[in-house]
């Protein structure tokens, strides 16, 4: 099972909720990580997810780390373009990783849209028929 992880920042939160309802039947095909406040969100969809850190105490961090060790396949991550936040630093360490190890990262809802539904059809394919 991929590992699919999942971080807004607050001002998207409520956006990321209802991607992650819309998509909710794909997304149980997925292990979650998701930074702590993001995570407890998601959680009252009735998804399973793994709580790390809250981003500004180093949630950003250790899902970067995971990305960087292969833990961690894709990544959603609806960041607030008008907010400004402590934590920029990990955040610019998460994109970074990301593409240094060509991990797919999807920052707004579009795109997040496009890389699930690439993710299916790899899943179908990998799918006994
Ligand atoms: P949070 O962290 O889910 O704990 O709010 C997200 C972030 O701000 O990066």
């Amino acid at each position: 099972m991929k590992t699919l992880a999942l971080i807004a920042h607050d001002g998207r939160k409520a956006e990321l909720v209802a991607f992650v309802k819309d998509h909710y039947a794909f997304l149980r095909n997925f292990k979650l990580v998701a930074t702590g406040t993001t995570g407890t969100h998601v959680r009252q969809t009735g998804l399973a997810v793994t709580l790390k850190l809250s981003g500004p105490k180093g949630g950003d961090a250790q899902i970067a780390a995971m990305a960087a060790e292969g833990k961690i396949h894709a990544i959603i991550f609806f960041r607030d373009p008008l907010g400004k936040h402590p934590h920029e630093p990990d955040v610019q360490m998460l994109l970074r990783i990301c593409d240094l190890h060509n991990v797919p990262l999807a920052t707004n809802p579009a795109t997040a849209g496009y890389l699930l539904r690439g993710m299916q059809q790899e899943y179908q394919h990998q799918q006994p028929s």
